[in-house]
């Protein structure tokens, strides 16, 4: 086996595709600090600055003194602080849901609540750019994967006239906010879908909670449809700057789960001190609008300037923006660029995507001006490389010219 994961290594690191865990330093504000170096975090999901807001901190200080660091055991063994009773009818309420409940992170919700509520005689439509953890869900609970093009909802209808029929049960799930390319789902016709052939929603707000709404619910608040969705799943890991994660649904989908979702049951809950975190920030989101308006301003501003200059920014309407500017390599040596210029961003390259970018994540406790270097950086980097490609182009067309002109003297001179 170890010769097997050698050689698995020294080909991930001959591609230029090995990772490495890298120290973080300190994080404040817009701002981190790596390798003693501190630059402006465009990497960060710290979308509302909510990851060192002083009542978030002081939330969690008062449940850790409350209860202890460590939670125990199983929720389901054991039972669990009121904290989570309370965030939990707090969410039920606010998702328009009879029922909620706490997950330890995002990836074991999708991982858990996928696999257990559907299985093997049943189907599931699935966006193609959805959420690894959602994917790695579907393939866990043994059901007829059908996935369809991304946003696509001609691909979406033309699959479920060919399979809903097939299968018992059937769900749709998808990202409200794809964390790759920041555009929103297309939730009020995969609503009218669903209704009409009878399936099952789930949305994924990992990126909308905290972010889009009035009162910072998600996409399905912005739009107006909370009660229509059937499985609404987030995290606090994101926008509420906490660990963890949640779902909302019918009061059997809940108790379901709780009999019957193993990444609930076989593990110990989340500390106490988390879920007092994530509570408080839950409550605070809703004043926040402020903070989401600017947001809102940042993102268009950054595409507008950007798009200006002739640099595509996919179709990206949120605080995710990717930033296209060439293949692999041109996109690497952005990023590299970027942080000679105390600028953190990272590349996200082939295989991850299937267009290389870099992706910024907006915060609003970045400023206008913080926006404009950024677009000057990105611009003196494209500008560099087109005047380079200019330069090679020229050069090119010269020795072409200067042969074409030989080639017609040298035929004269046959002549
Ligand atoms: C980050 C993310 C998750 C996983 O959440 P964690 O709490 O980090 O495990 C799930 N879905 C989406 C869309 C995400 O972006």
């Amino acid at each position: 086996m170890m010769k097997e994961i050698k050689e698995k290594l020294i080909s991930l690191k001959g591609e230029g595709l090995f990772r490495e865990i890298k120290d973080i330093d300190k994080l404040e504000g817009k701002h981190i600090w790596m390798e003693g170096n501190k630059y402006l975090d465009f990497s960060s999901s710290n979308y509302i600055g909510f990851r060192d807001d002083r009542r978030i901190i002081d939330a969690a200080k008062d449940a850790l003194e409350k209860y202890g660091m460590g939670s125990g055991a199983s929720r389901v063994v054991v039972g669990t602080a009121s904290l989570y009773k309370e965030l939990e009818e707090l969410i039920a309420s606010e998702k328009k849901k009879e029922a909620a409940l706490i997950f330890n992170s995002g990836y074991d919700a999708n991982l858990g609540i996928i696999s257990t509520i559907i299985g093997k005689n049943d189907v599931v439509f699935c966006d193609k750019l959805n959420h690894a953890s959602i994917y790695d869900g579907i393939r866990l609970s043994g059901a007829k994967m059908i996935r369809f093009r991304h946003n696509d909802m001609k691909d979406l209808e033309n699959k479920l006239r060919m399979f809903r029929k097939g299968y018992k049960r059937a769900l749709i799930v998808v990202d409200s906010v794809f964390s790759m390319d920041g555009d929103k789902a297309n939730l009020v016709e995969i609503v009218r879908l669903k209704e009409k052939y009878d399936v099952t929603l789930m949305i994924d707000e990992a990126h909308g909670g905290g972010v889009l709404g009035e009162e910072g619910l998600g996409l399905a608040e912005e739009l107006g449809i909370l009660e229509a969705i059937d499985i609404n799943m987030g995290t606090f890991s994101k926008a509420y700057g906490s660990q963890g994660a949640y779902v909302a649904a019918s009061k059997e989908i809940i108790d379901y789960l709780i009999n019957h979702c193993r990444s609930l049951v076989y593990t110990t809950s989340m500390p106490p001190v988390v879920v007092g975190a994530s509570l408080e920030a839950m409550k605070l989101t809703k004043n926040e609008k402020e903070r989401r308006d600017h947001l809102k301003y940042l993102g268009d501003y950054l595409r507008s300037r950007l798009n200006e200059a002739e640099i595509d920014t996919l179709e990206s309407t949120t605080q995710i923006v990717p930033v296209v500017v060439g293949d692999n390599d041109e996109t690497l040596g952005l990023s590299v660029f970027l942080k000679d210029h105390g600028i953190m961003a990272p590349a996200i390259r082939k295989p991850t995507v299937t267009t290389p970018r870099i992706r910024i994540s907006l915060s609003s406790n970045h400023s206008k001006e913080d926006i404009d270097f950024l677009v000057e950086t990105v611009l003196e980097y494209t500008n560099r490389k087109r005047s380079k490609k200019d330069k090679v182009i020229k050069w090119v067309k010269n020795v072409l010219h200067k042969t074409h002109n030989q080639e017609k003297k040298d035929k004269k001179n046959i002549q």
